[in-house]
């Protein structure tokens, strides 16, 4: 039987990430799991096929240096899940400049190192798939989310316009938006009160969607056949309002 090849994750520690890392292994599918916090990609145990790397996505030459290192035992990466984000929420007026440009940074530029650093490749190979994870906040704006709001929204356009240029190369281009899901996602806030408004909305969704829901729908996405492409899935938890 032919081998499966490579899946690259970033932001692999914790949430959304952690339960695409399983559930790719699970379905036999070798990994390359990326995030600043390697100690806990390493100890990933029931994941026998992994390739784990100490990777900032803000860094290039990091996610550069990880795709190598991936590459060489498992062969090109296949599909890029670019998925490392932080939402430090605040009232624009209130939030410190750093904690914005962490959020573009992160958020965005994360987002474009990690297809600048798959798309040669795939490129050459004429095939891929590159699945960029934003929000129902790349759509609405909501209260206290402001830069959260621009940093997703320019990954929708950003998405879309990468994909039509690369129809013509057989990569295909998916972006999910998910609407809140039970992560940690929430510790990057450090204003208290836009804490408190987030936490009644966490509360009122029990905790909100199942990561693993998340995960399970992306392997799906991915597992059609190459010449089918979603090119957009919004989810969220029935009782949630957007
Ligand atoms: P978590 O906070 O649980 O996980 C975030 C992951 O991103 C961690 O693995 C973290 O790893 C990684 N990360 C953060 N900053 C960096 C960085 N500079 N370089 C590399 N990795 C980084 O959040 P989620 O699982 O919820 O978030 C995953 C994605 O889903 C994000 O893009 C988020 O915006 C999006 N999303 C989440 C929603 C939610 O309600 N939770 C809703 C809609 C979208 P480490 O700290 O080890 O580097």
């Amino acid at each position: 039987m032919k081998n499966k090849p490579l899946v690259a994750i970033t932001g692999a520690s914790a949430g959304i990430g952690k339960e695409l890392a399983f559930i790719f292994a699970s379905n036999g599918y070798p990994v390359l799991l990326m995030a600043r916090r390697k100690e806990i990609l390493d100890g990933y145990d029931e994941i026998r096929e992994k390739v784990t790397a100490k990777v900032d996505v803000t860094n290039f030459d990091e996610l550069q240096e990880a795709i190598t290192l991936g590459e060489a035992k498992y062969g090109p990466i296949d599909l890029m899940i670019n998925n490392a984000g932080v939402m430090p929420l605040g009232d624009y007026v209130a939030q410190p400049r750093t904690e914005k440009y962490q959020t573009l940074d992160v958020n965005i530029k994360g987002v474009i190192n990690g297809m600048d650093a798959v798309l040669p490749t795939m490129i050459k190979n004429h095939h891929g798939t590159i699945i960029n994870i934003s929000s129902v906040a790349g759509r609405y704006s909501s209260l206290n989310h402001s830069v959260y709001n621009g940093s997703k929204a320019a990954i929708n356009l950003l998405t879309e316009e990468v994909r039509k240029e690369n129809a013509k190369n057989n990569i295909r281009f998916t972006l999910v938006e998910p609407g809140l899901v039970k992560t940690e996602l929430s510790k990057t806030t450090t204003i208290s009160e836009a804490m408190e408004i987030y936490q009644d909305q966490i509360d009122s969704l029990n905790g909100g969607l199942d990561p693993k829901m998340v995960a399970a729908m992306i392997l799906k996405i991915y597992e059609l056949p190459q010449e089918v492409n979603i090119k957009e899935v919004m989810l969220t938890l029935t009782a949630q309002m957007v």
